[in-house]
């Protein structure tokens, strides 16, 4: 039995996108494989909490889930191979959509242009960064190789209807107490197109199109970000009767990262220190979209202070250039101390409050002088 995906994130029926994304990262760092090596059980909740996730992520499957529920999603579709390896997460969740666009009604006897096509194209953080190459598999209409489109089998043609004798249109004239109008209609016999096929194609049927999966390298430019939508001219579906191929958008789903926040071509993490480490300054190591690297903390640090780590952002799509990397430091307080370290800090806190109590008086001195100045 499936979980709601509602429920799995802990989010309410209404909740914003923020909100969704914010659950989603909470339960990404919790149950990461990467932070519970060899944990089944915690593997398994980041695999319901990331197909969750890509669902409710995205408007238009969020509101087919609202509408249908888990019967929305065919199961032997882009979710039934969930179970690959995690930093690999192009092969699956991919879910491909169609839409009409080109020759939907209109007048069907002339070319008609091809469908548009989409294809929700996911990605991880990184490879949305710096740029990656994919493949992808695209199931559309392509014109008939056998017959180039015409529908009629090699060696015949198409004639015209002899119904509406090649328009498509048939007319007629209707007897009312007005006196006599004229009418017209689409052709029933050939359903507009103004041809009949006497001996039909036999690979499509006389169609002049047939379904098949393309295979089509996508390179996905550095810098690119989520939503971001790459369109490839003619590379949707075979016009009809000598029309234009439609196009091809490849929408970016970009997976967040369970350490990185990303704005812009900015990214910002968190980075725990020891107050020992803020006390006295450090050098820490950052983690960065590249690895670590070592970081100056100063003496006396505050928690809630950002560094900047220049250009160890994201690279700019158009140009060249990095944005940069922020990082906050949040100060922990230590818990589980030895008794040893227990007598030293209370020891540190005799001197820090005999130091404030100095500190103190001098503020008074200073309050009580300065009072004595202004009333002469
Ligand atoms: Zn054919
Ligand atoms: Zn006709």
């Amino acid at each position: 039995m499936k979980r709601d995906y509602y429920e799995v994130l802990g989010v309410s029926k209404g909740a914003t996108e923020q909100e969704i994304k914010k659950a989603y990262r909470q339960l990404a760092r919790k149950y990461h494989p990467d932070v519970n090596p060899g944990d089944k059980e915690a593997e398994e909740k980041f695999k319901e909490a990331t197909e969750a996730y890509e669902i409710l992520s995205d408007p238009d499957k969020r509101a087919r889930y609202d509408q249908m529920g888990h019967a929305g999603f065919d199961p032997n579709g882009g979710f039934g191979g969930f179970g690959g390896g995690f930093n690999d997460f192009g092969g699956f969740g991919d879910i491909f959509d169609m839409f009409f666009g080109g020759g939907g009604g209109g007048r069907r006897n002339g070319p008609v242009r091809g469908n548009d096509l989409q294809y929700d194209l996911t990605l991880t953080f990184e490879e949305a960064a710096f740029g990656t190459e994919k493949e992808i598999q695209i199931p559309r209409q392509e014109t008939c190789s056998e017959c180039q489109g015409s529908g009629a089998a090699p060696g015949t043609h198409p004639t015209n209807c002899s119904q509406c004798q090649g328009t498509g249109q048939i007319r007629a004239t209707q007897r009312t107490p007005f006196g006599a109008i004229q009418t017209s209609k689409t052709c029933p016999n050939c359903n507009g197109t103004g041809q009949f096929i006497p001996n039909p194609c036999k690979e499509c049927s006389g169609r002049g199109t047939v379904r098949k999966v393309k295979t089509l390298k996508v390179n996905v430019p550095a810098g690119s970000e989520h939503g971001l939508n790459l369109r490839f001219s003619g590379s949707g579906e075979a016009g009809l009767r000598g029309g234009p191929p439609g196009d091809l958008y490849v929408v970016l789903n970009v997976r967040p990262h369970k350490f990185f926040e990303r704005e812009g071509n900015d990214i910002y993490c968190e980075m725990p220190i020891t107050f020992v480490q803020a006390a006295l300054g450090a050098e820490i190591d950052v983690p960065t979209l590249e690895g670590k690297v070592k970081m100056k903390i100063p003496e006396g640090t505050q928690t809630g202070t950002v560094f900047r780590l220049r250009g160890h952002g994201i690279p700019y799509r158009r140009g060249s250039g990095r944005g940069d990397q922020h990082v906050q430091i949040l100060v922990t307080t230590p818990t589980k101390l030895t008794d040893k370290q227990k007598e030293l800090l209370r020891e540190f806190g005799e001197v820090t409050s005999e130091q404030q109590q100095m500190g103190k008086k001098s503020f008074f001195e200073k309050v009580k002088d300065n009072l004595r100045d202004a009333m002469g």
